[in-house]
């Protein structure tokens, strides 16, 4: 009997507003949901074939689409790539769409210690290895052992961590494409003390920045020198700025938040605004952190 072939998880013309944390976007002419590493490599070979290329797409939380959509296919790991595998010795691989919250409680449990910082960000493995994302003096970059990465022709590599320079929000990677796997080195420690760390450091985050609301986090990446973004913005008058339906968070100025119906091009008029406020205050070049696809335009 001949092997049943399983049809890909796939849509057309998906919202991209459904795939964002803020909510904002136009449609993508189409997006698969591949349920392995083999999956990705098939597709990306296959539209590599045809001349064409897919964009990576995780939890969308770092992300701003253009009201008008992409004219790009798009490959997300969110949904069918979650799998989380440990290993005798502190060692755990973790699909590219892991969620970060979801493998910090799985680390806790197993009483693994590393992650826990990264507990509150809403982002995937894959995202946030690509931004080297972090918080509470923990980078991601800092707890990872390797990372498989497919790349455009649909080719597999196994990158270790000492071969990828990561930085503050960046990481300068050998091979370029989508991150499908990853594996991390954590410490052992108690269940209990790993969770009331990342019990206090979710206490600390609910206090300080908007919680529960639609925004892709920071806007702007730390300037260079002592004083962060949110102050600088908010010095230069702009906590609670509204432009259409996009504001920048009463409860921290450097989060952006969607409180009806705004659009791309609010976002981008108030990331303007912001820029142009701060730079005239403090003579100070604030640069987004957040990605844009599409032509975004204010
Ligand atoms: C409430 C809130 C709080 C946040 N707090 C923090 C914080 O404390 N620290 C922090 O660093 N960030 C924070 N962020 C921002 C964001 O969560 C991170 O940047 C996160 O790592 C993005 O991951 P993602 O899966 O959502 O990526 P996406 O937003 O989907 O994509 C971001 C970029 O990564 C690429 N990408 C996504 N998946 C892959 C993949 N598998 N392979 C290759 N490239 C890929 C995309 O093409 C895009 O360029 C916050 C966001 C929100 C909404």
């Amino acid at each position: 009997m001949e092997a049943a072939v399983r049809k890909p998880d796939e849509a057309s013309g998906v919202l991209l507003s459904t795939c964002t944390t803020i909510g904002i976007g136009g449609a993508a002419p189409f997006i698969v949901f591949p349920r392995s590493p083999g999956e990705v490599r098939a597709f990306k070979a296959s539209a590599f074939a045809a001349g064409e290329e897919y964009l990576s797409l995780g939890a969308g939380s770092n992300l701003l689409v253009a009201d008008e959509g992409i004219d790009r296919r798009v490959m997300c790991l969110k949904k069918n790539m979650g799998k989380v595998m440990f290993s005798a010795g502190g060692s755990v691989v973790a699909e590219g769409g892991t969620m970060l919250p979801r493998l910090a409680v799985l680390c806790g449990l197993s009483g693994l210690s590393g992650v826990e910082e990264l507990a509150g960000i809403p982002g995937t493995v894959g995202g946030a290895l690509t931004m080297n994302a972090g918080a509470y003096g923990r980078s991601i970059g800092e707890v990872v052992e390797w990372v498989e990465v497919v790349d455009v022709a649909g080719r597999l590599h196994r990158i270790e961590a000492c071969d990828i320079r990561y930085s503050y929000r960046h990481a300068a990677c050998p091979v370029e494409g989508m991150v499908v796997r990853a594996a991390f080195r954590l410490a052992a420690s108690l269940s209990d003390a790993i969770f009331a760390r990342m019990k206090e450091i979710n206490e600390k985050r609910r206090e300080s920045q908007p919680w529960g609301e639609r925004t892709f986090g920071s806007t702007f990446l730390r300037p260079d020198g002592n004083v962060s973004a949110g102050e600088l913005l908010e010095r230069a008058g702009l906590k609670g700025f509204r432009m259409g339906d996009a504001a920048y968070s009463r409860k921290h100025a450097n989060f952006i938040v969607n409180i009806g119906n705004a659009s791309a091009s609010d976002v981008l008029r108030l990331i303007a605004r912001g820029q142009e406020a701060v730079r005239a205050m403090a003579g100070v070049e604030l640069v987004p952190e957040v990605k844009m696809w599409g032509a975004v335009h204010a």
